[in-house]
């Protein structure tokens, strides 16, 4: 079986390449591993590797795993659906980035917490581009008025878009969904909307990343790649 630091360097290897095909430099995309379902020793693992930025999918398991590193990440991002009654404890791992506020009701409330502790967050808008009823998000035609209502929230600053592609073994499908997105980031930059500073482009996973690059991502949420399949239910 493939280390993980064979896998970083092929994954590395297949970033850089595809950049170059765009005439695009590696320092203009941040990579996060995603550790969802990994054990501590595997991030560990990582970060010795160089990886700086880890994501995570749920609140409970980030609150158990990100404490125990012993050099904690530069980034913590968390990368899944967010319910109200786990915000305070997501706010405690101090993310760098948050990439799934999907809805105006869940930004309001993690308003709402920050206030309390006088902290700004960064945040992307999660946008359901392929409108299948298994992902969140805000659908296309909706997110430019979500975003101007998230703009007046004080406590959040939208940094950029984040979209999850098709499940599908044929990554071209997905390209016309993260043209959309890209065009949208580009629509939104032109508007200056007050309090949006659109930095982050969030596409791409193991199976389509190399398509989201072509289409302009600049963050690459990457799991199985580096890390081997998941254990549906497997080590938390
Ligand atoms: C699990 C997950 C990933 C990583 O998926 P892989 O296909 O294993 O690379 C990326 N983004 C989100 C939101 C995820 O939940």
């Amino acid at each position: 079986m493939p280390s993980i630091a064979d896998n970083l360097n092929r994954e590395r290897k297949k970033i850089e390449q595809t950049l170059q095909r765009c005439g695009r430099t590696a320092s203009e995309v941040t990579l996060v591993a995603v550790t969802k379902t990994h054990p501590v020793e595997v991030v560990e693992e990582a970060l010795r590797l160089g990886i700086r930025h880890i994501g995570e999918n749920k609140v409970q398991e980030a609150l158990r795993k990100i404490p125990l590193l012993s050099v904690p990440p530069q980034g913590f991002h968390f990368i899944g659906h967010l319910q109200s009654n786990k915000i305070n404890n997501l706010l405690s791992l101090n993310p760098l980035l948050i990439h799934s506020v999907d809805s105006l009701h869940i930004a309001r409330e993690l308003n709402r917490s920050l206030g309390r502790k006088n902290l700004i967050q960064d945040i992307l808008v999660q946008v359901n581009t392929t409108a299948e009823t298994s992902k969140s998000g805000v659908s296309l035609a909706n997110a430019e008025e979500m975003i101007w209502q998230i703009a007046a929230l004080p406590c959040l600053r939208v940094r950029g878009l984040m979209t999850i592609g098709l499940m599908s073994i044929d990554a071209e499908r997905t390209r016309p969904y993260f043209r959309q997105l890209r065009e949208l980031f580009d629509q939104l930059s032109r508007q200056n909307i007050p309090g949006v500073e659109l930095k982050h482009l969030s596409m791409g996973m193991s199976d389509d990343f190399e398509v989201a690059l072509e289409e302009g991502s600049n963050m690459l949420r990457l799991g199985s790649a580096l890390f081997g399949q998941r254990t549906p239910g497997g080590a938390q």
